[in-house]
């Protein structure tokens, strides 16, 4: 077991009843502090880390860090000193802030210059992004897509079950929670029209996704084997890929999804590590058929993460309209990074990897409002009585994501994003 899992730790800092941020998650992400300063931070409970700080007053002296490894504005450079380092990291974080150890706990004149309320602080995204990839990897989304736009008989297209099925995203529009997101324009083609027309999406959607982080794994030209593909896997956020279904609906042929994608992808601020999510491992799905050899796996590659998605209103109501599992996703992320990489192509430290909307078997775990609605053909009641097909201008949507076991809670906390009225083009 990893050091800093172990579930009898507890912190001298409070951690509120089913925080998602004990003493056993430790997160990295980045912070804007009340003295507009930005650094490398992580989080117990409801107090941010200045580790930028922690590292200049000393506390991280025994690890072979640079002097500035944490004052910077983006992870990358962190992440690229690879698995052995963000172990011995957080592994100290988790020894300084253990309620038995006394080095900072007594140190009051540090604990002012290294903690802060989150309350005080602004969180940005934790990663310059280079590239970002989608996958298309729950078969119960594929499926349902495939039924609704197509031929219910053979909803999985003939690659499906062979590929972990992708497509390279804009990176410039990764946004983090919090940032709201104004309605796209596009072009549509109305229904029985034989030309298109232009004007705000009509049917924004969420997909609630998740992403995984990478660090430099490879050179151009060589692959990564599914066996290693974990060890470049910094961690986890989650993702609301956004979407305008009516612009993709009519551009997507034959090249695949634009610009109803490129317009806002959010995600969660704090990057949960795989080290962290240890405990939670389990099964993929079966697969059949087997998966050619390099995409072959052994052992269990999936974790049991629990999701959930609301709509709040601007009336304040709040309605639950999606529970699922990230458990379910038929291909795992160590086939995704090594089909990506299988042709030779390069990865980078603080490349983003989406899963795929994630569905599950049931009709409330489906992850997007194309699904829950199916296609527009049913309403979905919120709690104040209003109803919905896909998100209504200044509806906010929030995600959530936590694992649960042996006492443990680790969770991702949350994206936030709110939907604004689509921009005045005449202004
Ligand atoms: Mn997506």
């Amino acid at each position: 077991m990893l050091k800093a899992n172990d579930p009898s730790l507890s912190s001298w800092l409070a951690v509120p009843e089913n925080s998602d941020f004990p003493i056993q998650n430790i997160p990295f992400g980045v912070f804007l502090t009340r003295d507009d300063i930005i650094t490398i931070g992580t989080r117990i409970g409801d107090h941010a880390i200045d580790l930028g700080a922690l590292h200049q007053l000393g506390y991280f002296k025994e690890i072979p860090l640079t002097d500035d490894i944490f004052l910077q504005d983006t992870l990358n450079d962190f992440i690229s000193d690879g698995k052995k380092t963000w172990r011995l990291v957080r592994n100290r974080i988790s020894e300084l802030f253990e309620k038995n150890n006394q080095e900072l706990q007594k140190n009051k004149d540090h604990q002012k210059i290294v903690l802060f309320e989150m309350d005080e602080i602004e969180m940005k995204l934790p990663v310059q992004i280079g590239d970002y990839t989608d996958f298309y990897s729950s078969k119960e989304h594929a499926t349902n897509v495939g039924k609704m736009f197509r031929d219910p008989e053979n909803a999985l297209l003939p690659n499906w079950l062979h590929l972990p099925v992708g497509y390279h995203g804009r990176s410039s529009s990764i946004i983090p929670s919090g940032t709201p997101v104004r309605r796209p324009y596009g072009q549509t083609l109305p229904k029985g029209a034989e030309k298109p027309v232009f004007g705000p999406s009509r049917l924004v959607d969420f997909e609630l996704e998740m992403a995984f982080i990478t660090t430099d794994a490879n050179a151009l030209g060589e692959p990564i084997s599914v066996d290693e593909a974990e060890d470049y896997i910094f961690g986890m956020v989650l993702f609301n890929d956004w979407s305008a279904r009516d612009l993709q609906k009519w551009e997507y042929v034959p090249l695949g999804p634009f610009l109803a994608k490129s317009f806002a992808s959010s995600i969660s601020p704090w990057i949960v590590t795989l080290d962290a999510l240890e405990p939670f491992r389990v099964e993929s799905p079966k697969q059949d058929p087997e998966p050619l050899p390099y995409l072959k796996q052994k052992g269990n590659k999936s974790f049991d993460i629990q999701l959930q998605v609301d709509i709040k209103t601007d009336d304040g109501s709040v309605t639950t309209v999606c529970n699922t599992n990230f458990k379910y996703m038929y291909w795992t992320m160590s086939q995704q990074l090594a089909h990506h990489t299988i042709n030779g192509c390069k990865i980078n430290s603080g490349d983003m990897m989406g899963s795929g909307t994630i569905s599950g078997p049931t009709p409330d775990s489906y992850g997007s409002m194309l699904e829950l609605s199916w296609q527009g053909t049913k309403e979905i009641t919120l709690k104040n009585g209003s109803t919905r097909k896909f998100i209504a201008d200044n509806d906010t949507v929030v995600m959530k994501g936590h694992c649960a076991k042996n006492g443990v809670r680790i969770g991702f906390g949350e994206i936030s994003t709110k939907i604004l009225p689509a921009i005045d083009l005449n202004k």
